[in-house]
């Protein structure tokens, strides 16, 4: 099984590096020259819960070439369509695309590019850090649950779903995967945005009274547009999440915070409460809470002149 990762920054290496140890034949594309030169260079560096650099196969997607049986997409949520365009030489009938990008309807843009039988979605809570051009430091544990968006790959997505496994990545087929995506998309809706514009660690958004005030109406506004799409999940299961992972992630800053206050670099925001926004506008329901944050978060960048 010939895998590409298509975006090889904190989370494409995370999974690469994995199956790359498991024995895969993977190769890793991504567009930032530097770090792919010193990949070439140096091999890709791992620090974090091991340390060791590995000699793995690194281009720029338009200088692959081998029809690939897998393709997972990792690039920003902003970056995808630039990337399905890159990579359409390497897809054939039969490759499968796994996206598991953060945030919310990835699958109306992967449509645009390959047959509906041929996505998989997915969601993953692996960390991972960038830390410089061929260095990722990959540390903690976590899991991935994906599903064929098209019941005719489903067998397929368990033959994915067991490749990764094997690799280590906890990996399983979930057969309603959407409720699992909507309660990880709550969780970077209530921190991500908030956490960046208020520049504090997750712990100090939900000491506030105000803060957790915030962090309920946003529930509220992923949970009544969730419904509105047909996913199955409860408000109950959503806020129990979202408290879980506060709770796990209190000490840190979320990744939002990383991009746009330390990095200085485009956020996801379109597609975690910007999404909830423009889903809530074309069903008829009021999101003001995701519609200012939004907002709010184009206007930081727009400051910081990003
Ligand atoms: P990333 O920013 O590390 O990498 C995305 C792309 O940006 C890569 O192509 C990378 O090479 C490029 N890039 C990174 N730093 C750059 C720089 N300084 N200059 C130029 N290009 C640069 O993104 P990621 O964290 O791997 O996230 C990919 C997807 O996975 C996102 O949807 C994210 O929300 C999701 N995700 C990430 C994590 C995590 O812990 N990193 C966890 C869960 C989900």
């Amino acid at each position: 099984m010939l895998i590409y990762i298509a975006g090889s920054g904190a989370m494409g290496c995370r999974m690469g590096y994995n199956l790359h140890k498991a024995g895969n034949d993977v190769i890793f594309l991504d567009n930032w020259q530097e770090h792919i030169d010193c990949v070439k260079e140096n091999g890709l560096k791992i620090t974090g819960d091991v340390e060791e650099t590995v000699q793995v196969e690194m281009m720029r997607p338009e200088e692959a070439t081998r029809e690939a049986d897998v393709v997972i997409v990792l690039v920003k949520a902003m970056q995808l369509p630039e990337m399905m365009g890159k990579i359409q030489g390497i897809v054939g009938e039969n490759t499968k695309i796994l996206c598991l990008l953060n945030g919310l309807g990835h699958e109306d843009v992967l449509k645009q590019y390959v047959p509906e039988k041929n996505i998989l979605l997915g969601v993953t809570i692996w960390l991972a850090t960038l830390v410089g051009p061929g260095h990722a430091n990959l540390a903690g544990t976590g899991t991935i649950f994906l599903q064929s968006l098209d019941k005719s790959g489903e067998e397929v997505g368990r033959q994915v779903a067991e490749v990764l496994d094997n690799a280590g990545l906890n990996a399983s087929y979930n057969e309603d995967v959407m409720p699992l995506i909507w309660r990880k998309a709550a969780v970077n809706g209530t921190m991500n945005s908030t956490c960046a514009l208020l520049d504090c660690k997750i712990e100090e958004l939900f000491a506030s009274e105000a803060g957790l005030k915030i962090v309920n109406h946003i529930i509220d506004e992923f949970y009544e547009v969730a419904i509105a799409e047909g996913v199955n999940v409860t408000r109950e299961e959503m806020a129990e999440y979202v408290e879980e992972s506060s709770i796990k992630a209190a000490h840190h800053y979320p990744s939002m915070h990383q991009d746009l206050v330390q990095k200085n670099r485009a956020t996801e925001i379109d597609f975690i409460n910007g999404a909830v926004y423009s889903k809530g506008q074309r069903l008829g329901i009021e999101t003001p809470y995701c519609e200012l944050l939004t907002e709010l978060v184009h206007a930081k960048e727009s400051v910081l002149k990003i």
